[in-house]
């Protein structure tokens, strides 16, 4: 068998399309210009490619999009006063402090500092605990956009094994959550889970949130189940140069699965997308409009 690929860059695309459509109309019809404010502290490289999309994507989707940029020697105090005005200023939806930090920031402090309603990443507490309990608000952009990409496959979740490795705050337990919204049958895995290898076979639908490069294999895999990579991993790829590569040993996986995200251009341009969707829900909601009907 050879998986169809999610082309997660194209659904993407098509998708901010549908949120630029929304923005346009909020703005036109209600004066209000959906803004992202975006916080980079240090000068990580990573951080510095993932900050520089989300910015160029905001602008394409027609939102105001600010960018902050702090040094690596910022005290936590700076950092904190810079998110209290961005909370206090109405013209700001939107705040993102880019992950990580350095080590004299306690990251945990800095996400309950965001003002839940602009809280746009969806890390907040507050916001995590309206997801686990089913109540409206806004939803993690990573698990969002693996649930829109495994939709895309299969329609309806429902009744389907679903099996998540990894159980961070970010991507593996609120994803979880909404598969359980989606009426998935769920199963967590983590590093300390006995033959993992064994509970992904019982995956009809696989999503691996690891950090791991390629650590999933062919055999991991029931023949015809949905793959979904959210692993994003710098690796050597000769000769001094890297490349970027999932938690999923893509070539192998291919061959066995039924569908498959690849890495990149499967769940990255999707969470960025998701951004954009969260920024436009969380203005509507600071001005009191119903949240805006974006078509997947
Ligand atoms: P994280 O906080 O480091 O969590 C990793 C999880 O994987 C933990 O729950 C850990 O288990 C589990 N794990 C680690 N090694 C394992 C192993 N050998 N076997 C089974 N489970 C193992 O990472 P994260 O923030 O969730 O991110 C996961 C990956 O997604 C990273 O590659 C990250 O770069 C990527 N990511 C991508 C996007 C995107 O937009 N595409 C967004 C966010 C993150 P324990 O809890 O037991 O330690």
């Amino acid at each position: 068998m050879t998986a169809r690929i999610i082309d997660g860059k194209d659904i993407a695309a098509g998708f901010s399309q549908a949120v630029a459509n929304a923005v346009k109309h909020v703005t036109e019809e209600h004066r209000i210009e959906p803004g992202l404010a975006v916080v980079l502290v240090g000068d990580n490289p990573a951080s510095e490619i993932y900050v520089r999309s989300k910015t160029a994507k905001t602008a394409a989707v027609n939102m105001r999009s600010l960018f902050y940029k702090l040094p690596a020697t910022v005290p936590e105090a700076e950092l904190l006063e810079q998110i209290e005005r961005l909370n206090q200023d109405p013209t700001v939806h939107g705040i993102l402090v880019q992950l990580p930090l350095p080590p004299q920031i306690d990251s945990r402090k800095v996400i309950e500092a965001i003002a839940p309603l602009k809280d746009v990443d969806g890390f907040h507490p507050l916001t995590a605990g309206l997801l686990s309990t089913g109540l409206p608000g806004i939803v993690p952009c990573t698990p969002l956009a693996c649930i829109m990409l495994a939709k895309k496959v299969h329609g309806s979740l429902a009744g389907l094994e679903a099996v998540v490795i990894g159980r961070s705050n970010i991507v593996g337990k609120p994803l979880a959550q909404l598969l359980l919204m989606e009426n998935a049958t769920v199963t967590i895995a983590h590093s300390k889970t006995r033959d993992l290898p064994e509970v992904c076979r019982r995956g009809d639908i696989v999503f691996a949130a690891v950090g791991q490069p390629e650590m999933v294999r062919g055999d991991w895999i029931k023949p015809g189940a949905t793959v979904i990579d959210v692993g994003i991993n710098r690796v050597s790829a000769g000769q001094g140069k890297t490349k970027i590569v999932g938690d999923v040993a893509y070539t192998e996986v291919a061959e066995i699965a039924g569908a498959i995200t690849p890495v990149p251009g499967g769940v990255g341009p999707m969470t960025i997308a998701c951004l954009m969707l969260n920024t436009l829900k969380a203005a509507c909601a600071q001005n009191n409009l119903p949240p805006p009907d974006v078509a997947a």
